[in-house]
Protein backbone atom coordinates (compact mmCIF):
# COMPACT_ATOMS: atom_id res chain seq x y z
CA UNK A 1 0.00 0.00 0.00
CA UNK A 2 2.90 2.18 -0.56
CA UNK A 3 2.52 5.47 -3.31
CA UNK A 4 5.34 7.63 -4.32
CA UNK A 5 4.77 11.24 -3.39
CA UNK A 6 7.74 12.70 -4.61
CA UNK A 7 6.16 14.73 -7.57
CA UNK A 8 3.42 15.92 -5.20
CA UNK A 9 5.90 16.79 -2.52
CA UNK A 10 7.50 19.27 -4.92
CA UNK A 11 4.32 20.93 -5.69
CA UNK A 12 2.39 23.98 -4.42
CA UNK A 13 0.55 23.75 -1.07
CA UNK A 14 -2.82 22.50 -1.82
CA UNK A 15 -1.92 20.67 -4.41
CA UNK A 16 -3.81 17.25 -4.31
CA UNK A 17 -3.84 13.94 -6.18
CA UNK A 18 -7.70 11.81 -5.53
CA UNK A 19 -7.62 8.17 -6.63
CA UNK A 20 -9.07 4.62 -6.27
CA UNK A 21 -7.82 1.85 -4.78
CA UNK A 22 -8.00 -1.87 -4.84
CA UNK A 23 -5.78 -4.56 -3.41
CA UNK A 24 -5.28 -7.55 -1.11
CA UNK A 25 -2.97 -7.47 1.42
CA UNK A 26 -0.71 -10.90 1.71
CA UNK A 27 0.86 -9.91 5.10
CA UNK A 28 -0.53 -12.52 7.83
CA UNK A 29 0.26 -10.04 10.38
CA UNK A 30 -2.43 -7.67 9.47
CA UNK A 31 -5.67 -7.65 9.86
CA UNK A 32 -6.95 -6.53 6.62
CA UNK A 33 -6.96 -9.09 4.04
CA UNK A 34 -8.60 -6.92 1.38
CA UNK A 35 -8.87 -3.46 0.80
CA UNK A 36 -11.04 -1.10 -1.66
CA UNK A 37 -12.08 2.69 -1.64
CA UNK A 38 -11.46 6.29 -2.59
CA UNK A 39 -7.85 8.38 -1.31
CA UNK A 40 -7.23 12.03 -1.45
CA UNK A 41 -3.93 13.37 -0.53
CA UNK A 42 -2.96 17.11 -0.21
CA UNK A 43 0.22 18.45 -0.06
CA UNK A 44 0.56 20.67 3.21
CA UNK A 45 2.93 23.33 4.78
CA UNK A 46 5.04 20.32 6.33
CA UNK A 47 3.82 17.18 4.47
CA UNK A 48 1.16 15.37 2.89
CA UNK A 49 -2.38 15.00 4.20
CA UNK A 50 -4.27 11.87 3.70
CA UNK A 51 -8.40 11.55 3.67
CA UNK A 52 -9.36 8.11 2.61
CA UNK A 53 -12.57 6.07 2.73
CA UNK A 54 -12.00 2.84 2.40
CA UNK A 55 -13.76 -1.06 2.92
CA UNK A 56 -11.47 -3.28 4.88
CA UNK A 57 -12.59 -7.02 4.51
CA UNK A 58 -11.10 -8.92 7.58
CA UNK A 59 -10.77 -12.58 8.42
CA UNK A 60 -11.61 -12.93 12.01
CA UNK A 61 -12.69 -16.23 14.33
CA UNK A 62 -16.26 -16.05 15.93
CA UNK A 63 -15.99 -15.54 19.12
CA UNK A 64 -19.01 -18.20 20.02
CA UNK A 65 -18.40 -20.94 17.25
CA UNK A 66 -14.84 -20.78 16.75
CA UNK A 67 -15.53 -20.51 12.90
CA UNK A 68 -13.70 -18.80 10.49
CA UNK A 69 -15.05 -15.93 8.70
CA UNK A 70 -14.60 -12.31 6.71
CA UNK A 71 -16.99 -9.34 7.19
CA UNK A 72 -15.71 -5.81 5.08
CA UNK A 73 -16.04 -3.35 7.66
CA UNK A 74 -15.79 0.58 6.67
CA UNK A 75 -12.84 2.14 8.24
CA UNK A 76 -12.13 6.44 7.62
CA UNK A 77 -8.69 7.57 7.41
CA UNK A 78 -7.52 11.38 7.94
CA UNK A 79 -4.11 12.08 8.64
CA UNK A 80 -1.23 14.14 8.09
CA UNK A 81 2.12 12.19 6.79
CA UNK A 82 5.35 13.91 7.26
CA UNK A 83 8.74 13.51 4.94
CA UNK A 84 12.04 12.35 6.80
CA UNK A 85 13.84 13.75 3.59
CA UNK A 86 13.47 16.77 2.10
CA UNK A 87 12.54 16.20 -1.49
CA UNK A 88 14.14 19.09 -2.93
CA UNK A 89 17.60 19.39 -0.95
CA UNK A 90 17.91 15.39 0.35
CA UNK A 91 18.42 16.88 3.26
CA UNK A 92 17.00 14.82 6.35
CA UNK A 93 14.22 16.84 7.97
CA UNK A 94 14.93 17.08 11.61
CA UNK A 95 11.56 15.83 13.80
CA UNK A 96 11.48 15.71 17.71
CA UNK A 97 12.12 11.87 17.85
CA UNK A 98 9.07 11.58 20.52
CA UNK A 99 6.53 12.67 18.10
CA UNK A 100 3.60 10.11 16.80
CA UNK A 101 3.63 10.88 13.68
CA UNK A 102 3.05 8.86 10.35
CA UNK A 103 6.77 8.98 7.83
CA UNK A 104 6.92 9.87 4.56
CA UNK A 105 10.13 7.16 3.73
CA UNK A 106 13.30 8.58 2.01
CA UNK A 107 12.16 6.52 -0.83
CA UNK A 108 9.48 9.19 -1.04
CA UNK A 109 6.56 6.05 -0.54
CA UNK A 110 3.46 7.02 1.12
CA UNK A 111 2.46 3.51 3.27
CA UNK A 112 -0.92 3.01 4.15
CA UNK A 113 -0.36 -0.38 5.59
CA UNK A 114 0.18 1.30 9.54
CA UNK A 115 -3.02 3.85 9.40
CA UNK A 116 -4.98 0.84 7.62
CA UNK A 117 -3.98 -1.65 10.77
CA UNK A 118 -4.73 0.76 13.44
CA UNK A 119 -7.98 2.29 11.76
CA UNK A 120 -9.11 -1.21 11.48
CA UNK A 121 -8.47 -2.42 14.79
CA UNK A 122 -10.31 0.37 16.25
CA UNK A 123 -13.26 -0.40 14.07
CA UNK A 124 -13.57 -4.61 14.65
CA UNK A 125 -15.63 -5.50 16.94
CA UNK A 126 -13.99 -7.08 20.67
CA UNK A 127 -16.59 -10.16 20.19
CA UNK A 128 -16.88 -10.71 16.40
CA UNK A 129 -19.80 -13.28 15.96
CA UNK A 130 -20.20 -15.35 12.43
CA UNK A 131 -23.68 -14.13 12.22
CA UNK A 132 -25.97 -12.57 14.82
CA UNK A 133 -27.99 -15.73 15.71
CA UNK A 134 -25.17 -18.20 15.68
CA UNK A 135 -25.61 -20.65 18.89
CA UNK A 136 -21.95 -21.33 19.07
CA UNK A 137 -20.43 -24.96 20.70
CA UNK A 138 -22.04 -27.61 22.94
CA UNK A 139 -19.86 -27.00 25.74
CA UNK A 140 -20.40 -31.33 26.78
CA UNK A 141 -18.90 -32.54 23.30
CA UNK A 142 -17.74 -29.41 21.47
CA UNK A 143 -19.81 -29.97 18.31
CA UNK A 144 -20.66 -26.65 16.36
CA UNK A 145 -24.42 -26.28 16.80
CA UNK A 146 -25.06 -24.10 13.49
CA UNK A 147 -23.85 -27.09 11.51
CA UNK A 148 -25.13 -29.97 13.08
CA UNK A 149 -27.26 -31.04 16.52
CA UNK A 150 -26.20 -33.35 19.34
CA UNK A 151 -28.02 -35.62 21.98
CA UNK A 152 -25.83 -34.17 24.76
CA UNK A 153 -28.92 -32.59 26.24
CA UNK A 154 -31.45 -35.45 25.60
CA UNK A 155 -29.71 -37.82 26.81
CA UNK A 156 -30.07 -36.09 30.43
CA UNK A 157 -33.56 -36.36 29.76
CA UNK A 158 -33.56 -40.54 29.64
CA UNK A 159 -33.09 -40.99 33.10
CA UNK A 160 -36.19 -39.39 33.99
CA UNK A 161 -38.08 -40.79 31.17
CA UNK A 162 -37.12 -44.03 32.30
CA UNK A 163 -38.78 -43.46 35.74
CA UNK A 164 -42.14 -42.31 33.96
CA UNK A 165 -42.37 -45.39 32.61
CA UNK A 166 -41.30 -48.07 35.18
CA UNK A 167 -44.06 -46.01 37.15
CA UNK A 168 -46.20 -46.64 33.54
CA UNK A 169 -45.35 -50.03 33.37
CA UNK A 170 -46.43 -51.23 37.09
CA UNK A 171 -50.10 -49.29 36.34
CA UNK A 172 -50.27 -52.04 33.84
CA UNK A 173 -52.74 -54.47 34.58
ZN1 LIG B 1 -20.32 -18.39 15.17
ZN1 LIG C 1 -23.02 -31.95 22.50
Amino acid sequence: MKYNVAQLLKEAIGSRRNFEIEEDICDADHPVEHVQGSVEMVRTHQGIWLRAQLTVRVPQDCSRCLDAFSRTHGIELDEEFFPEIDVNTGAKVLLPDDWEALYIGSDHNLDLTEATRQATLAALPLKPLCRPECVGICDRCGLNRNHGSCDCYNLQIDPRWAALRSLMDDQQP
